[in-house]
């Protein structure tokens, strides 16, 4: 389970600090739920500045770095694991482009966000992000490996 290409990827999906704030927690989660994505693990936390930096550590050289640090860890955030068929890819498809500017109508940030610094949702960028953000956020024991019956009807 959750190995990348197969209909068990698993991507790390996370409602920030501002979607928290604004009440869009139901409404992101229902875009993948609609979708047909399985949640297999999900969880409400206040990140730590440490656990935020070391989410983001490929962006530690960016001048926005300190400032996303802040923004992630400034209260709390829904984490999430996702499963399906290209997880990875077809979720960040969901949130829509980083920068809502440029965000098409339809995608999370699109339909819900202005700014690149206020974006609202996170999503894994490949699969070695994937596994080192959910390794980040979750023990093995709080991701749920379980069947659906309506898997055949989506895959
Ligand atoms: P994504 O979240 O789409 O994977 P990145 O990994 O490139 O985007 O950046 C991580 C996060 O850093 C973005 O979601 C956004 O919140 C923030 N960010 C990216 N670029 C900028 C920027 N130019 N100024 C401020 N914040 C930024
Ligand atoms: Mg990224």
């Amino acid at each position: 389970t959750g190995v990348p290409g197969t209909d068990k990827e698993r991507t790390f999906i996370a409602i920030k600090p501002d979607g928290v704030q604004r009440g869009l927690i139901a409404a992101i989660i229902a875009r993948f739920e609609n979708k047909g994505f399985k949640l297999v693990a999900l969880k409400m936390l206040w990140p730590t500045k440490e656990k935020a930096e070391s989410h983001y550590a490929d962006l530690a050289t960016k001048p926005f770095f300190k400032g996303l640090v802040a923004y992630f860890s400034s209260g709390p955030i829904v984490a999430m694991v996702w499963e399906g068929k290209d997880a990875i890819k077809t979720g960040r498809v969901l949130l829509g482009a980083t920068n809502p500017a440029a965000a098409v109508p339809g995608t999370i940030r699109g339909d819900l966000a202005i700014s690149v610094g206020r974006n609202i949702c996170h999503g894994s960028d490949g699969p070695e992000s994937a596994v080192h953000e959910i390794a980040n956020w979750f023990t093995p024991e709080e991701v749920s490996d379980y069947p659906r019956s309506l898997d055949e009807w989506i895959v």
